[in-house]
């Protein structure tokens, strides 16, 4: 056996004793050991800044409906500024000039909405108390609120801003995986270490490392998830990309061949085995943990 075989036996079956450590309760056993070969999976996130904006406006009620509502201010053509590290959830207002002649949005420039006491029906009780609606005297419709019945308003513009975060996440290297493990991986909980990130306006391919060890097939699936990731970051239609950050993590799992030849996969963190009751011993049964010297 090889160091690095030997090494990679001695994580696999840490990693089982670290997942039974944690359900002694089940009565679970670790049966000895004779191979473990790591599977490599990589969670691959691509997380992204991205900016939206939009008009509010301060309302007050206009005394009739515009013939024809002002033209509404384009947010994108307001000199707002966020700072470079904006974090996520940082907002930035600026109040426009001007006041606006608007339908009211609440009524939909009908100047009535429907009566909050009778619900529209026009009255209220039930069977010989039921009576005529006190609030609407009948009508089921009472004067809007926020257009005191005239249908328009006037509003105020603010520019606001708003730095958003989305992120998406796919698995590489998962093809030696058992299908419930990948599941499991792509439930987007970080796993493993990072073992590759960088942080730019814009992501659309892995940055490579000069020298070091490099695998072909390797970066070509990295690269074509990256792509994919890059194409659909998952930013609502209107924002605008400020920067991306991608991470690659290494999780943790190995194929491990018991001495009864039975196969096992170890992975992530904390340590998960499937299939999940492989090692489930019967009550009471305590298989010590032994590994094969030869
Ligand atoms: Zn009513
Ligand atoms: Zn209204």
């Amino acid at each position: 056996m090889s160091q690095d075989e030997a090494g990679d036996l001695n994580d696999a079956l840490s990693a089982l004793e670290a997942w039974r450590g944690a359900r002694s309760w089940a009565r679970v056993a670790v049966a000895s050991a004779k191979e473990a070969v790591p599977v490599g999976p990589r969670q691959v996130y691509l997380s992204t800044f991205y900016e939206m904006r939009r008009i509010e406006y301060a309302l007050q009620a206009a005394s009739s409906r515009p013939d024809t509502e002002d033209p509404r201010p384009d947010p994108w053509a307001q000199p707002i500024e966020q700072p470079d590290e904006a974090k996520e959830h940082h907002r930035v207002s600026l109040p426009l000039s001007g006041r606006l002649h608007l339908d009211c949005g609440l009524c939909f420039a009908s100047g009535d909405v429907e009566c909050a006491t009778c619900q529209g029906e026009g009255s209220i009780g039930g069977g010989k108390s039921r009576r005529r609606c006190p609030s609407c005297r009948g009508a089921g419709r009472q004067d809007c609120e926020s257009c005191r019945g005239s249908g328009g308003v006037y509003g105020r513009p603010v520019a606001v801003s708003e730095i958003k975060r989305c992120e998406r996440m796919q698995i590489s290297e998962a093809s030696d995986l058992p299908v419930d493990a990948l599941l499991e991986l792509l439930d987007e909980e970080r796993e493993g270490d990072v073992v590759q990130s960088h942080e730019s306006e814009r992501i659309t391919e892995v940055p490579r490392r000069r020298g070091g060890y490099r695998d072909a097939a390797r970066d070509k699936e990295l690269d074509a998830i990256v792509a994919k990731l890059a194409r659909d970051p998952g930013v609502p239609e209107g924002g605008q990309i400020r920067r991306q950050r991608l991470e690659v993590r290494a999780v943790p799992a190995w194929r491990v061949t018991l001495n009864d030849e039975q196969t096992v996969f170890v992975y992530g963190t904390p340590p998960r085995v499937s299939p999940k009751r492989a090692l489930q011993s019967p009550l009471g049964k305590l298989v010590s943990l032994f590994i094969r010297s030869d």
